[in-house]
């Protein structure tokens, strides 16, 4: 596996495995990487000769108050990770081979980018759209897979390439849970023990609410009850509320494509998930 850290570097190994005929693939990450990151690969592998992976903590979606600074770096386990998972090259750029001309947003995430997360963090996904752009183009992959778990990140994601015309496949890959339903993420391991083990509740009470909404129950009425449950239980509720996958319209009533989304904060940590009711 190639260790690869500045955009001539990458440029060159990635020119090789075109004049070899290779199909290019890329999961972008964060790094911190978990089983969920990893399923990506495995997904990345069976579409493409050859994968790359991408680490980068990138400094224009965090915002002023959030946890750049403080987000998990674990360069040398997720290299063995990666390695172990047969991973053809991994970049891990520095912010000027990814911003030479300074860290700025230049792409705006469009449409649906000011509702559920991008209500809570304003400009997050200018910030994301913009260092997707640049990673796909920098590497020049035939596909690239993100996983559901940021769900309104995929979806403005395959907008932006669809905007953009930029030759490159998304897929989306299902979301990965620890085995009492709490999704994986780099952020759990800010979680005290106590409210770790707090944490699967709010997948719990999605999936509860996805049940009762599938059988008939009034939307608003099960979002209510929700709210007020995992308030009690100690959680901040950013937002819970039922959208069209499609879409990502708001929906007062069930639909074939909808879906429950949900983001909470406990204590520090910001959490978040979602559930197609045809899921549930
Ligand atoms: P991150 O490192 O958090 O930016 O995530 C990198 C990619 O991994 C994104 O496409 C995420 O949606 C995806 N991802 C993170 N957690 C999970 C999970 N639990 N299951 C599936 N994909 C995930």
């Amino acid at each position: 596996m190639d260790i690869i850290r500045s955009a001539p570097a990458l440029a060159t190994h990635i020119n090789a495995l075109k004049d070899a005929g290779k199909a290019l693939g890329l999961v972008p990450t964060m790094g911190a990487l978990h089983a969920g990151h990893l399923s990506l690969v495995a997904q990345a592998k069976k579409a493409a000769d050859a994968v790359g992976v991408t680490i980068f903590v990138n400094p224009t979606q965090f915002g002023p108050n959030e946890d750049f600074s403080r987000y998990p770096r674990t360069e040398k386990e997720d290299i063995a990770a990666l390695e172990k998972a047969g991973v053809d090259f991994v970049y891990i750029p520095d912010v000027a081979s990814v911003y030479p001309e300074g860290a700025h947003v230049t792409l705006k995430a469009g449409e649906m980018a000011d509702v559920l997360c991008g209500a809570h963090r304003p400009g997050h996904f200018d910030g994301v759209v913009t260092v997707v752009h640049r990673l796909l183009t920098q590497t020049k992959v035939d596909v690239a897979v993100f996983g559901e778990k940021d769900f309104q990140q995929l979806f403005l994601i395959r907008k932006m390439v669809e905007r953009e015309k930029l030759p490159v496949k998304i897929l989306g890959a299902p979301i990965r849970r620890e085995s009492d339903g709490l999704a994986m993420s780099s952020r759990n391991r800010y979680l005290s023990i106590s409210e770790r083990k707090t944490a699967p509740l709010l997948f719990h009470t999605l999936k509860a609410s996805a049940a009762k909404i599938k059988k008939g129950d009034k939307v608003e009425v099960v979002l209510k009850e929700a709210r007020a449950a995992l308030t009690k239980a100690g959680f901040l509720v950013d937002y819970i509320e039922l959208r069209d996958s499609d879409t990502l319209h708001l929906l007062a009533k069930k639909n074939a494509a909808a879906r429950l989304f949900i983001a909470a904060k406990l204590g520090s940590t910001r959490l978040i998930d979602n559930l197609a009711l045809n899921a549930a």
